[in-house]
């Protein structure tokens, strides 16, 4: 007899979401029902509640996360002719609201056992330009903030996190969110709190940034139709503030779930002949993404296609190297590049089996054997 395997797709948000259908449901008939829809009690209800969650004072939402990054830079007053130090291997978004602020990302490489900035490269980066350091919490695993915040005190520079892929995840038993000046986060669909759509947020304990946010997100405006600088209109729908409501309780749950299928995943592959990713120290990570390293990447994503095994590549294009970028000369960044050709990401998802994690080892270790 002939047993069909069914595929495992590399992420199946209808599943992520079933998971929370009936709440999903309530919350958006909630928010119809109400007849308001833009800034109202859901989107303050969950500011509050993800500010607890982050164990931090405030919360602002915005429409996205590339929005939450470029506003902190705005409302901090960094732009023209200031320089902000990034992660060499980021998704985009990170540069580009440095850019879109006005201001210079400034690329450093990261540490290439933990993928995270390596803070050991950050100085030889700084001028007397610089004004603020970008850590990426990448790919759920927080970045080695320590050394990173001490750097910053010592030159007086902001630390602005990239949280967009950590929701959840801890440094030295501290939320991702409120271990720098401020943060971004993402609720796009495939982040570990996703939305049903675009969604974002800040999370700050600095009361007078806070403040500045909450009218620079609205038009400039704490009082309608009275606007005190030239702002934007980014803000987080009512209803996808209603839908981020009902899954945020879960999201612990969630997250400890994706902790054992990476456990499980470093015990099927410890005799691999493929790199996985090391801890930071006092890191713990919340696996956004599941990221391997190998020198034959082709014969591993071929092998994993054949098994109807679902993978991707975070990110096949370095950010220097993108044709955005392609009018700046840019500094060797030989470790980006070479992460560039070598990474490759396994399906994590909350509702995979153990089983499931086995599976896929199987097909990684025959494809490199
Ligand atoms: C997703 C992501 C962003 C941007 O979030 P959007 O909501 O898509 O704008 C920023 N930084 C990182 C590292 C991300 O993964």
């Amino acid at each position: 007899m002939v047993t069909t395997q069914q595929a495992i797709p590399f992420l199946d948000l209808k599943r992520v979401n079933a998971a929370h259908d009936a709440s999903i449901r309530a919350a958006i008939s909630r928010v119809l029902d109400s007849g308001w829809y833009i800034l109202g009690n859901e989107v303050s209800c969950f500011e509050q509640e993800f500010a607890a969650y982050c164990e931090v004072k405030h919360c602002i939402g915005v429409a996205d996360g590339l929005d939450a990054l470029h506003l902190i830079l705005r409302a901090y007053g960094i732009g023209d002719g200031d320089e902000v130090i990034v992660p060499s291997n980021t998704f985009i978004a990170t540069w580009l609201a440095v850019s879109q602020a006005g201001a210079q990302p400034v690329p450093v490489e990261p540490d290439e056992a933990t993928h995270n900035l390596d803070p050991a490269c950050i100085e030889a980066a700084i001028t007397a330009r610089t004004k603020a350091i970008m850590p990426v919490h990448l790919y759920g695993q927080p970045a080695d903030m320590a050394p990173i915040l001490e750097i910053a005190r010592r030159h007086g520079l902001k630390v602005i996190e990239d949280a967009a892929q950590a929701h959840g995840a801890r440094y030295l038993g501290r939320r991702t969110g409120g271990l720098g000046d401020a943060a971004g986060f993402s609720f796009y669909p495939g982040k570990n709190l996703g939305a049903l759509g675009d969604g974002g947020a800040i999370t700050t304990n600095d009361d007078a940034l806070a403040a500045r946010l909450r009218m620079l997100r609205n038009y400039g405006s704490s009082i309608k139709y009275h606007h005190e600088v030239a702002g934007v209109n980014s803000r987080l729908d009512e209803i996808q503030a209603a839908v981020l409501r009902a899954k945020l309780p879960a999201l612990d749950a969630e997250n400890a779930a994706r902790r054992r299928l990476a456990a499980a995943y470093f015990e099927a592959l410890q005799d691999a002949p493929v790199l996985l990713p090391k801890a930071v120290a006092g890191a713990e990570s919340v696996w956004h993404l599941m990221v391997v390293r190998t020198d034959r990447r082709a014969d591993l994503q071929a092998a994993l296609s054949r098994a109807e095994i679902g993978h991707m590549v975070h990110y096949p294009i370095a950010c220097h190297a993108q044709q955005a970028y392609a009018h700046q000369t840019w500094p060797d960044l030989p470790i980006a590049e070479r992460l560039q050709g070598q990474l490759l990401s396994l399906p994590i998802a909350p509702y995979m089996t153990e089983q499931e994690v086995s599976r896929i080892a199987d097909v990684v270790k025959t494809a490199l054997r």
